[in-house]
């Protein structure tokens, strides 16, 4: 799923436990995996390679990185936003964007791994590659059940709250 999504399901589910910065940072860490499995859409990076046998270690700086870069931040940082606008009370808003980035960082970790192909770097992208869904979904069904589905945690977790 696209980081914003990401970002949203782990605010939302840290929201749930403004008190417990740690079970909100594993929660949203795990909610990356339990996500990741449902058929989704990914938007295309130009250089940056992503997934399966990807490998970065012969990525140099030119212009089509720097936009990779700059979609993936501000994916990521719209998907914070939004997460704390939505779930964040100021006793809640560290913990809910712990939550949040806990649940960004597989993919981080992901291109960690594709540069430097390590433990335990190793076996995270193994589960990651293997929870993954292999289905994938046309980008206009891909980003209107991306909201829906970020909508739909949204409420669910406003309605415990
Ligand atoms: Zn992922």
């Amino acid at each position: 799923m696209i980081l914003s999504t990401h970002a949203v399901v782990g605010g939302a589910i840290a929201s749930l436990f403004p008190s417990d910065p740690i079970l909100a940072a594993v929660a949203g860490f795990a909610s990356h995996f339990a996500i990741d499995a449902i058929p989704h859409w990914d938007y295309p990076l130009r250089s940056i390679s992503v997934g399966k046998g990807a490998d970065n270690r012969r990525l140099r700086l030119n212009r089509d990185v720097v936009i990779d870069l700059f979609c993936v931040g501000v994916d990521a940082c719209a998907g914070l936003a939004l997460a704390i606008w939505l779930f964040a009370t100021p006793a809640s808003a560290l913990v809910v964007s712990l939550g949040s980035i806990a649940a960004i960082m597989p993919d981080p970790l992901q291109f960690m791994h594709s540069i430097h192909q390590r433990e335990p770097l190793m076996s995270l992208q193994r589960f990651h590659e293997w929870i993954h869904s292999d289905r994938k979904v046309g980008w206009r069904l891909g980003v209107s059940s991306q909201i829906t589905f970020a909508a739909l945690v949204s409420a669910v977790a406003q309605a415990f709250n």
